[in-house]
Order: structure tokens, then C-alpha cells, then sequence
């Protein structure tokens, strides 16, 4: 049997998600297929999206990107982890950082050695062990360090907030001298191939048309190719995930540099602040029904930590996806294939996991349908666990003061995540599935921090008499604490990174 492979790659749209494709592509291909982008200056990109995952530091790997130019390109701060404030009871705060919680201790997680001690009242908060935590709260960091062996300095998990419309002007940088050719042009036709229904090419308003075998669509939220031309469908969420319209707008830098994104839940929604090199990120996500949107710019305007440097913006969004991102010879990848709000910071680090799909399932020119059907699968799979996470942050709570959060704290849940919670409540075990993406711990910090409670400690944490728990759980949290002293703060450590690049 033959192989045909195809030749020409176009990806519509130069936003994060078109220029991440390009920029991977281009490193991976190996110059060994035409890769296109067409992006319209029209037509603006969303330019929010600020805070990022650990993940990223994988992609900016794999492209061979030098760390300290990044920081420095993008005006980049680094990300501990993400604090939620008022999300159980207005008052309270909790922390979801990133890595590792403790020290391993043979047969169960240090979690559960942990809330065994904790339930009987004999161990302070979790955030007492976590070296991502304790640092993001004392505002220091530094990379992780291998020099003191067995040390929670080497547990380190960062990421990075970051200039959305840096990133975009660094990363076309990168994909252009990797060879990738830019066209500038808005799209106002899109062709058909007779028969299979494939986009044959897409037309520019000046007459010139591109063709191309695969197509990439990061045209945003309109679906270009993927909605506009393949009408695809979109399966709406909007029933757990009620918020639907954001305000955007940058203001001046606070005096402290925090290593970490700060979500604080308003009656109809939550507030992000995100500290850069140059300015803080604001935004104010909300519920269109449950509040106007008047309303919801006057919160964030007057909750702002300085000057205002720009008008707020307002988004519409649906949170859901696309009911296939791969259909036929295009591929949806960023806002194009489906949206959840930024609760959890994971739009572009499904970016980065839709292109390593597309990596790992590449078609020739046959389309196979099974390649296809396993790239979807997969996806829905992974964004759909996602939503599960964002979910739990809205349901699991005591509010009880606006519609709002009457509504979510009451609604039917999805049946996977009324399982996961079962489970926690049961004997605080938390099963990832498949690699899904948010970990054991991860899920624990947020189902703890909204206040939901194990009845009991797993059963084998008992396998330490008390006193050994004691020992085990002071000694953890004194290293922890001498660890975080030792570190530079999180100001003085960007700096040092900018200057490095003078
Ligand atoms: C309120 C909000 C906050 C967010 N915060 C975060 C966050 O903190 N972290 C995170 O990971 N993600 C976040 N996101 C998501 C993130 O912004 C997006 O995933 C990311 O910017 C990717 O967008 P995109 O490239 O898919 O689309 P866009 O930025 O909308 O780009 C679309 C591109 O398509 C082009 N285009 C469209 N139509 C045509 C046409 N007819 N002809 C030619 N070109 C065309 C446009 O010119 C543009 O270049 C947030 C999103 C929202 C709405």
C-alpha cells in the first residue's frame, strides 16, 4: 500500500494557540512540510491570558527555548501556584500550589499521614509541608537545586505568568526563522473540496486564495473552520459553569511581586490579579444572568491595587467544546476547540496538549478515521476532567449569600466528579485516572480548601503509631520552614533574571 503524506500545513489565526502551533510545528517538522499562518490585524486576538501551568516549561523545552530570554521576552514572573480567597466562606483563603506536599513515607501518600493527624487535631494546615506554598506566601522563589540531597529545595514546581501579547510576538519570532510563512489577510471565503467536504483552501480579501492538505484552526472563539465552514457543534456547559462574560484590564504594578495568581470570588463570579514584570493583569469573570454588566466593571475597577493603564475590556465567552476538535482535514486547537474560564489557568496548556496529540496521531493525506477518533477521544477525555476541577471550585461551598452561589452551590453535578468527591469524603483518596491532568494532591488541596471533609483518614496511615506521626510530620515541617528561609524573594529573583539579560 501506498503512503501519500501531505505537504502543506496552513494554520488560520495568530493568537497564542496559532503561534504555539507554529512555533512547534516548525520545530518538529523538521522543515519538511510548508507550514502557513494567515492572520488577520483586523481582526484582534482575545490578549488575556496571562497564567500558565507547569506544563509550559515542557513546550518551551521541547522547542530548545532558552528560560531567562523568555522571562525577559515576555515581561514573565514565576507561579507557585494560584490563592483562592472567599470561595468556601467570604474570609477564608486557600492555596492550590503546585508539587509536592511532604516527604514519601512508603505505603500512602504523605496526605494521608497528614489528614490523620489533622482530623484528630494534632497537625497544622497542609500548606505547612508544601515548599510551593509556604514560599508563594512569604512572596519568595528560586528554581529548584539538586545541591542538598533529599531537600524540598529540589520540589520546586513552578510556572510562569506571562505578556499574552509578548508571548505571541516571541513565538512568531521563533516560528518564522524556523521557517514558517506568515500572511497577513482576512479569510472572507473558505472552499470545499467536492465529495469529502475538506477545506480544499481559504480565500483572502484581496482574491488570493491558500490552499493546503491539513488546516489548522486558531481563529478563536468564531470557529472559522472548524464551526463557520464544517459546523461541527459545540456542546454547551453552561449549566455547571454559569459565568459567561469577563472584564479585562491592566493596571500598575502593586509594590510586591507575588509568585503566585491571586482568584478571589465575587457574588457573581471571581476576580484574577496577576503580577508581570511591568504591570498587574486584571480581570473580573462573571455571570451575565446573575449580574449586569455595569456592575461587574465597577467591582473590578474599584478593586484595582493601582492606576488603571488601559479602558476594561469585556469578553463573551460559553464555556464547552467543540463536539470534534479534529473534523475532517482541520484541527481545532485553543479557543477554536472549546473554552473553560481561567480558574485553573489550563487554556493554553491545552494549546500545548492539542498539539502533542497532533504530534503523536499525524495523519498522511488518507485522514484515517480511527487517528482521528482516538485524537477526540483523548481530548474529550482530558478537557472534560478539566471542567470537572473547575466545577468542584463553585459547587464545594458554604456561600449562600447571592443567587449566584445558591445556584451553584446547589446544582446537579457531573456523575464524574459526585464519584471523585465520594471518594474524598469517604477516606480522602483522590484516583487519577488515564493522566489526567491535575494530580492527587491537586485535587486534594481544592476539595480540602472548599471544605470538604474525609469522615475518616485512610486506614494505613495508621501503620504509624502516634508518637513516629509526630516525629514524622514536625520533622517535614520544620525542613520545609528552614528551606523557605533560605530563599531569595520572588522580586529580587525576576530581577536578577532581567538584569541577567542587559
Ligand atoms: C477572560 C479570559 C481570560 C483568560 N485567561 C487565561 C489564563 O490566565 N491562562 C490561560 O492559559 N488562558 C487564558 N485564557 C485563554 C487564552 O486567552 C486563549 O487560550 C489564548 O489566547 C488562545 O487564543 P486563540 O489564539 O485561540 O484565539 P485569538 O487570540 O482570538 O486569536 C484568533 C486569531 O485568528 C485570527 N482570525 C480570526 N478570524 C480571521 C479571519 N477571518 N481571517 C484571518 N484571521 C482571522 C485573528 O486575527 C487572530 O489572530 C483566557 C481567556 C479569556 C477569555
Amino acid at each position: 500500500m501506498t503512503q501519500t503524506t501531505l505537504q502543506d500545513i496552513v494554520i488560520v489565526g495568530g493568537g497564542t494557540a496559532g503561534w504555539m502551533t507554529a512555533a512547534a510545528l516548525s520545530r518538529l517538522l523538521q522543515n519538511k512540510y510548508r507550514i502557513r499562518l494567515v492572520e488577520s490585524d483586523e481582526i484582534s486576538t482575545i490578549g488575556v491570558g496571562e497564567s500558565t501551568i507547569p506544563m509550559i516549561r515542557l513546550f518551551n523545552h521541547v522547542l530548545g527555548i532558552n528560560e531567562d530570554e523568555f522571562v525577559r521576552e515576555t515581561k514573565a514572573t514565576f507561579k507557585l501556584g494560584i490563592e483562592f480567597e472567599d470561595w468556601n466562606r467570604v474570609g477564608e483563603r486557600y492555596m492550590h500550589g503546585f508539587g509536592k506536599f511532604g516527604r514519601d513515607l512508603g505505603t500512602v501518600e504523605f496526605f494521608h499521614y497528614w489528614l490523620r493527624a489533622h482530623l484528630a487535631g494534632r497537625a497544622p494546615d497542609l500548606e505547612r509541608y508544601s515548599i510551593n506554598r509556604l514560599a508563594a506566601r512569604a512572596s519568595k522563589f528560586m528554581r529548584p537545586t539538586d545541591e542538598v540531597k533529599d531537600s524540598p529545595l529540589s520540589d520546586i514546581v513552578y510556572a510562569f505568568h506571562l505578556d499574552a501579547g509578548l508571548y505571541a510576538r516571541y513565538l512568531r519570532k521563533y516560528a518564522e526563522a524556523h521557517g514558517v510563512v506568515r500572511t497577513e489577510g482576512k479569510i472572507v471565503d473558505v472552499r470545499q473540496r467536492a465529495g469529502d467536504g475538506h477545506v480544499a483552501s481559504v480565500v483572502l480579501e484581496n482574491g488570493d486564495a491558500i490552499a493546503g492538505d491539513l488546516f489548522i484552526d486558531c481563529s478563536g472563539f468564531r470557529g472559522l473552520l472548524i464551526e463557520q465552514t464544517l459546523q461541527t457543534g459545540f456542546e454547551d456547559w453552561s449549566h455547571w459553569l454559569p459565568c459567561d462574560r469577563a472584564w479585562a484590564v491592566p493596571c500598575e504594578l502593586a509594590s510586591d511581586l507575588l509568585p503566585y495568581t491571586r482568584a478571589t470570588a465575587r457574588p457573581a463570579g471571581w476576580q484574577w490579579r496577576i503580577g508581570l514584570q511591568h504591570r498587574t493583569g486584571n480581570g473580573h469573570v462573571y455571570s451575565s444572568r446573575h449580574m449586569s454588566d455595569d456592575e461587574a466593571a465597577a467591582i473590578l475597577m474599584r478593586s484595582l491595587d493601582g492606576k488603571p493603564l488601559a479602558e476594561p475590556r469585556l469578553l463573551r465567552f460559553t464555556a464547552g467544546r467543540r463536539n470534534k476538535a479534529w473534523n475532517k482535514n482541520v484541527v481545532a486547537i485553543g479557543l477554536s476547540s472549546g473554552f473553560l474560564e481561567p480558574l485553573e489557568s489550563t487554556s493554553i496548556y491545552l494549546i500545548q496538549s492539542g498539539i502533542q496529540r497532533l504530534i503523536s496521531l499525524f495523519p498522511d493525506a488518507g485522514f484515517d478515521a480511527a487517528d482521528i477518533d482516538e485524537y477526540n477521544r483523548q481530548g474529550d477525555f482530558e478537557i472534560e476532567r478539566i471542567r470537572d476541577f473547575i466545577i468542584l471550585h463553585y459547587h464545594a461551598t458554604e456561600r449562600a449569600d447571592t443567587p449566584f452561589w445558591n445556584h451553584v452551590r446547589t446544582m446537579e453535578i457531573p456523575e464524574t466528579l459526585r464519584r471523585k468527591i465520594d471518594m474524598f469524603r469517604s477516606h480522602g483518596r483522590v484516583v487519577r485516572e488515564n493522566n489526567e491532568l491535575f494530580t492527587e494532591i491537586g485535587w486534594q488541596q481544592v476539595l480540602h480548601g472548599q471544605g470538604v471533609r474525609p469522615r475518616a483518614a485512610h486506614p494505613l496511615a495508621g501503620l504509624l503509631d502516634d508518637a513516629q506521626l509526630a516525629d514524622f510530620l514536625g520533622t517535614t515541617e520544620r525542613v520545609v520552614g528552614k528551606c523557605v528561609e533560605v530563599m531569595p524573594s520572588h522580586k529580587e529573583f525576576v530581577a536578577a533574571v532581567a538584569k541577567a539579560g542587559r
